[in-house]
Order: C-alpha cells, then sequence, then structure tokens
C-alpha cells in the first residue's frame, strides 16, 4: 500500500464531547435532585484558574452546581484536610476534586487521600487506582477515559491491539496503561529512559502519548494507518498549543490522529462531568 492511499482520520474531540454532553444532560434530568461538584483551587496558579473556570462552566452548561471554593496558599496541610472532609460530609456534594498542581508545601498524595473514594471524580485515589488495575473500576481518572472514548470512535473492537502509551504518570500514562489491558490490548509502557522510542513505537496499532514534549512522535515513529492519541499540551513560544504528536507529518500516513487544541482535553473535561453522573449513580441508585 503507498502512503498516497491513506486517508487520515481527524478524530474531532469537540464534536463527541458536545455529544456526550447532550446525553448526560437527558440523564442528569431523571434524577431527583441537582448534582453537585466541588472543585478545590488553592492559589493562584494562572493555568489552574483557567482551567478549572473551564470546568465550572461546562458543569453549568449541564445543570451541575459547581462551586470553586478558591482557597489562600498559605492555609496548612490540616486545614486543607479538614475542608475536605467537610465537602465529603457534605450529601450536596457528589463529586470532589483538587486542581493540582498544589503549592509545594502541600503533600499531595496525603490531600488526594483524603478525598472521599466514592466522590472522587478525578478518579486519582489509591482505592479507585487499585480497583482499575485489578480490573473491578468505580472511578476511573479523566484523561485515561478521555483517550479510551476516542479510540472506540475509531474501533468498535479493541481486542488484541497493540498499544504503545509514552509517558507513566500518575495522572495519566499508567492508568490508560491499565484501561487498555482491562479492553483486551497488549500494551507496552514506554517513558523517558526507554531505549529505540521509535522502534517500539512502530510495532503499534495505537499510540498515546502523554509527555509534554512537542513533536515527540515523528511520521517515522509510525506504522502506516496507526492511530494516534494526542495526550500532550504545550504552550509554544509564540503562544500557541501544539501536542506531542508532529500533526501534519502523519496526513497520508496514519489512519486517525487527534488534533491538539480540540482532540483529548475537551473530551477530558466531559469525562469529569460524567464522573460526577457516575458518583452520583453509584452511592445512591445502585445499593
Ligand atoms: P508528567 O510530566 O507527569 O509525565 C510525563 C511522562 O512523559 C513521564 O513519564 C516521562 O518519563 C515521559 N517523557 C517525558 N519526555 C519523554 C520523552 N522524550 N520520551 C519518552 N517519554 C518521555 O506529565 P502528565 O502525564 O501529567 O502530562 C503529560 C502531558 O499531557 C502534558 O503536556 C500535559 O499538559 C498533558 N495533559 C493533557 C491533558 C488533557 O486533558 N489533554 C490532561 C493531563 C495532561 P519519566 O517518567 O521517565 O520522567
Amino acid at each position: 500500500m503507498t502512503q498516497e492511499d491513506i486517508q487520515t482520520r481527524i478524530i474531532d474531540g469537540k464534536k463527541l464531547a458536545a455529544r456526550i454532553e447532550a446525553d448526560l444532560k437527558e440523564e442528569i434530568k431523571t434524577f431527583n435532585r441537582k448534582l453537585g461538584m466541588a472543585v478545590i483551587l488553592v492559589g493562584d496558579n494562572p493555568a489552574s484558574l483557567v482551567y478549572v473556570n473551564h470546568k465550572k462552566k461546562a458543569a453549568e452548561r449541564l445543570g451541575i452546581d459547581a462551586q470553586i471554593y478558591h482557597l489562600s496558599p498559605v492555609m496548612t496541610q490540616d486545614a486543607l484536610v479538614s475542608f475536605i472532609q467537610e465537602l465529603n460530609a457534605n450529601k450536596t456534594v457528589d463529586g470532589i476534586i483538587v486542581q493540582l498542581p498544589l503549592p509545594k508545601h502541600f503533600d499531595e498524595n496525603a490531600v488526594i487521600e483524603a478525598i472521599d473514594p466514592n466522590k472522587d471524580i478525578d478518579g486519582l485515589h489509591p482505592l479507585n487506582m487499585g480497583r482499575l488495575f485489578i480490573g473491578q473500576p468505580h472511578l476511573i481518572a479523566c484523561t485515561p477515559l478521555a483517550c479510551l472514548r476516542l479510540l472506540k470512535e475509531v474501533y468498535s473492537d479493541l481486542v488484541g491491539k497493540t498499544v504503545v502509551v509514552v509517558g507513566r504518570s500518575r495522572l495519566v500514562g499508567k492508568p490508560v496503561l491499565q484501561l487498555l489491558l482491562n479492553e483486551q490490548c497488549t500494551v507496552i509502557q514506554t517513558h523517558s529512559k526507554t531505549k529505540d522510542l521509535a522502534g517500539i513505537c512502530r510495532t503499534a496499532d495505537i499510540i498515546i502519548s502523554a509527555t509534554g514534549t512537542a513533536g515527540l512522535i515523528r511520521r517515522d515513529f509510525v506504522k502506516q494507518g496507526a492511530v494516534l492519541i494526542d495526550v500532550g499540551i504545550i504552550r509554544t513560544a509564540d503562544k500557541k498549543i501544539t501536542g506531542d504528536v508532529a500533526f501534519d507529518e502523519m496526513m497520508g500516513h496514519a489512519s486517525a490522529v487527534t488534533p491538539v487544541p480540540g482532540g483529548v482535553g475537551p473530551m477530558t473535561v466531559m469525562m469529569l462531568l460524567s464522573n460526577v453522573v457516575q458518583a452520583y449513580k453509584n452511592n445512591h441508585l445502585k445499593k
């Protein structure tokens, strides 16, 4: 097959997110009370401020009551944990997120562990990570879920696909590997110390890249006809947003690729809201 034979599909994350939003809206109407989401932001990280406002707006479009708790960066770890415990006990709150990163003096792991795992809509609590790892997921991390939903736009069946995951973070790389293993894929995890990344990537039917290194995944890393999910978000010197994948190089070579922006990003926000709905159903409808 020549390169000209391939029509590369651009997987539109915005459109898919809009479709899921419409479905969630209908489902939420059937619940007998308004859902509540608490977003904790500590300090004034400008990127975090943008992200939390984005999440609040999306929640409001769905009729979810989203409260942003903007807390002082000089508060103590104990005070933050007590605040989270109050939200855990609050019956009007279905989901809680702590926007990361936290200022340096906080122990992020301990803060995440303070969240009630049944309200942990970021899916980062060790109990929820562990449940995913034993194949009994409860609340799953949002970006990995977004990757899976985007892949399901391309493949109705992922069984037996070879997936190379580039990156091994707690937030993306590790949980997405496990999620795809649970889908019966053969998964290879790579990272910054991997030897011959290009050669390993060339074995993949699907590459999921989550490194934050602009243009890392070049055309010669990619088997013709492979599918690429680009998680990376990098702000360039000229203030543009770009991803891990050398997008233009994939045209006519990959069979499908997610754009940055407009791919994984909008889907991640939608998966967070989907997790609010999931948390409500787990806690109130499945007893
Ligand atoms: P981390 O920095 O926590 O992890 C990055 C991972 O990439 C590490 O495992 C690192 O390896 C690996 N890595 C870095 N450089 C290379 C390289 N040259 N070759 C191979 N592996 C490499 O980042 P996150 O996982 O939190 O985020 C990754 C990217 O995804 C960022 O750009 C982030 O902004 C974006 N992101 C996007 C989201 C979205 O909604 N679209 C959501 C979350 C993140 P090692 O472990 O060896 O250091």
